[in-house]
């Protein structure tokens, strides 16, 4: 292991002997070495290492075979990324919730001075907030989580540097969250260190077969961009303060946002409450023009009242 590298990783981890899966030494023939039963659609574990699932995702992206690994949902990668490097982390916030939780779960002690940390969570676009990150100068892993990536007009940050793990998603563009199928870009060592901690057989064959599919057409987002737009002008209309989102959701600010949230909410229109974070913000997921449409017509109810 490259020393740049193992000096953040967690010496547990440094000195771990992997678990050998039964479909990672044998794929084919008469396979009786798994403990599965013969019999059925489903009978069998599915590949361990994604692979064709991992040469759709570097076509995708345009990065090479090794530098990917596919999870259960980003979110299995944020926990993973966590379990394997040495803290103290440094959140920026506002940001995604669950890197402090997974931080938190993992024991790992969260710290406000990045002078101070070996490992850092950046979020660009940000959720909440929309906004995109420049540029980064973290000297130790760096996790850029790009889930929004696609909805913004910013090269990415994938392999920047070897200290840089690129998070991504088909839980947003592709819509398809149902599947949880999330990856990670990184140099093919960090991608080493993450294959050898993750369970086994962590995407399963349901998901890699409709990722691979869905991977075959790029994403549909032009409809989500155009009415992010026509939003964005809707508050300027309502003269209600927005940050400007390169997402697909904005977040926007009204004094009482949680009761303003409460009253969408008995009306069936559900938007998140984030004043606990950032104050009086509330962010709004793009929908379709139609639930667009009945989100305007209930929010100037509620500016009437
Ligand atoms: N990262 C960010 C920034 C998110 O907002 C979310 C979900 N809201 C996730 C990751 C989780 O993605 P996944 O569905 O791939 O677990």
């Amino acid at each position: 292991m490259n020393n740049i590298i193992s000096q953040f990783v967690r010496p547990n981890i440094r000195k771990l002997q992997p678990y050998k899966s039964a479909r990672s030494q044998a794929q084919s023939g008469i396979l009786l070495d798994a403990n599965e039963n013969p019999y059925g659609q489903y009978n069998r574990y599915p590949d361990p290492n994604a692979q064709p699932l991992r040469r759709a995702l570097a076509a995708y992206t345009d990065t090479p075979e090794d530098t990917i690994i596919a999870g259960n949902g980003s979110n299995e990668l944020i926990d993973l990324i966590m379990r394997a490097f040495r803290g103290p982390i440094y959140i920026p916030e506002p940001t995604y919730g669950m890197y402090k939780v997974f931080a938190q779960i993992n024991d790992i002690p969260i710290t406000d001075d990045p002078t101070q940390a070996n490992l850092a969570f950046y979020c660009s676009p940000n959720n909440p907030t929309g906004e995109t990150i420049n540029s980064i100068d973290f000297p130790g892993i760096t996790v850029v989580d790009e889930a929004y990536w696609e909805f913004c007009n910013q090269p990415s940050f994938a392999l920047r540097n070897n200290r840089t793990i690129v998070l991504r998603t088909l839980s947003k563009a592709y819509a398809a969250a149902a599947i949880r199928l999330g990856y990670a870009i990184a140099n093919p060592e960090i991608i080493a260190i993450l294959d050898r901690i993750k369970p086994p057989y962590n995407v399963n064959q349901l998901t890699q077969d409709a990722a691979i599919k869905l991977l075959q057409t790029p994403p549909d987002i032009a409809t989500i961009i155009s009415e992010r737009q026509r939003l964005q002008q809707a508050f300027k209309e309502l003269k209600i303060q927005t940050l400007p989102s390169q997402a697909n959701f904005i977040l926007f600010f009204l004094p009482q946002a949680s009761k303003v949230q409460q009253t969408l909410a008995q009306k069936g229109l559900t938007i998140r409450d984030q004043s606990d974070k950032t104050p009086n913000a509330l962010r709004l997921t793009i929908g379709t023009p139609e639930q667009n449409n009945q989100f305007l017509t209930q929010l100037k109810c509620v500016l009437q009242k």
